[in-house]
């Protein structure tokens, strides 16, 4: 039986958030099912850039520091592993582990911070696109991963949680040749799914206490959910996650997908679980819900001019932008340049991945709704009587 835990954390304290996982891991069959002494356990959280943790885009320290905790208390090691978008360096990786918290909260739980940069490539014939990875090598040295993703919005796969997390093992920049060889969105979330079940955690700890609601996954607003949500199985935990966010599993193209290959099933009385609903957030703000519907839509016809007016675009604030070209270096399409002083895109060879807007540091790339979804939106609410 599928088992997810929801647990009432109201803050970041970090012995309450012991309490929390510890419980849950009593209720999922004994730590032992997870910790065994001398293991090395590599602990996988979502530090997608360098922002502090009050901006909720990032796994909180808390987290971090609490489980490393459990893990040193059962006579276990952890290191923490991480490959955020852009080029993995040394520098970026440092600055990234400063600013999110995590060298002081690896430091007080004795977490060891890796700067492995070495790659490597596993194979899975299970992979529907995937079947050879290239994931960062320091994976490969330890006995199991613990997933620690951070509840939030996604631009393009309009939730990321724990399956979306574990796109983090595959080393910065290759991560743009995923985006490119897969531009679709349902082929994308395949992929995601491929390499999830190439490196599977054995437990997930999803950060919903302060979520991230609207503009995500960095630049979207703080909302608190004060849940933990713990799994070893992350599709079924997302799938519980968007239920408390309100969210239909059927308009996230990972869960989507999900069910179409038999990794989740939907057959589940959501409304039989009382913990839901106590959590329920029936008005957070989700920011592409028409994403989805609008790729499935792109299957099926001939135009692809028409396609591109239905597809969100990113759009570049010129007087927020720094011109520090992190978005030109990680555009997998190359479309993206620095003209006379202002960010300059090549709209019709942009395959709207939204690692722009991802990676900006200075929150200086929007994404705008195609000019047809908008009108037509517009019409269905004149036709509600909720125009503005
Ligand atoms: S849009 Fe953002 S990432 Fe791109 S150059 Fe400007 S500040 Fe940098
Ligand atoms: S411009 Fe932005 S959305 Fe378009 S392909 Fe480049 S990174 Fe992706």
């Amino acid at each position: 039986m599928k088992k997810v835990m929801i647990k009432k954390v109201g803050s970041y304290d970090v012995e309450k958030i012991k309490d929390a996982i510890l419980g849950s891991m009593e209720d999922l069959g004994g730590i032992d099912r997870f910790i065994k002494k001398d293991m090395l356990i590599a602990l996988k959280p979502n530090l997608v850039l360098k922002r502090s943790p009050e901006q909720a885009a990032t796994t909180h320290p808390s987290i971090v520091q609490a489980i490393g905790e459990i893990i040193k208390e059962h006579g276990a090691k952890a290191i923490l592993i991480e490959s955020p978008g852009g080029p993995f360096s040394r520098s970026r990786m440092k600055n990234n582990y400063d600013t999110t918290g995590m060298t002081e909260a690896c430091e007080k739980a004795g977490i060891e911070l890796n700067y492995d940069l070495e790659t490597t490539s596993i194979r899975n014939d299970d992979a529907l696109f995937m079947k050879n990875v290239t994931i960062v090598k320091a994976f490969e040295k330890v006995d199991a991963i613990i997933n620690l993703p951070k509840l939030k919005t996604h631009g393009q796969m309009v939730y990321t949680g724990a399956v979306k997390n574990m796109f983090g093992i595959v080393p910065g920049i290759i991560k743009a040749e995923h985006h490119f060889r897969t531009p679709s969105y349902d082929d994308f979330a395949n992929s995601i799914i491929d390499i999830f079940i190439s490196k599977k955690p054995v437990l997930n700890i999803l950060d919903a206490i302060e979520a991230m609601e609207g503009n995500g996954p960095t630049a979207g607003d703080v909302k608190k959910l004060d849940a933990l949500i713990i799994s070893e199985d992350a599709f079924y935990l997302d799938y519980f996650a968007c239920e408390i966010i309100c969210l239909s599993h059927d308009d996230v193209p990972i869960l989507r997908q999900a069910v179409k290959r038999g990794y989740l099933s939907t057959d589940l009385d959501v409304e039989e679980a009382a913990s839901i609903e106590e959590f329920k957030c029936h008005n957070f703000k989700i920011p592409s819900r028409d994403n989805p519907k609008v790729i499935d839509f792109s299957d099926h016809t001939p135009s692809g001019k028409f396609i591109k007016l239905l597809k969100p675009k990113p759009v570049f604030d010129h007087k927020k932008c720094i011109l520090c070209g992190e978005c030109v270096s990680s555009c997998p399409s190359e479309v993206l340049s620095i003209k006379k002083e202002k960010i300059h895109i090549e709209l019709d060879d942009c395959i709207r991945c939204y690692c722009c807007q991802e990676l900006c540091p200075e929150r200086a790339v929007k994404i705008k709704r195609g000019i047809v979804i908008d009108s037509v939106l517009k019409i269905e609410k004149i036709f509600k009587g909720g125009a503005k």
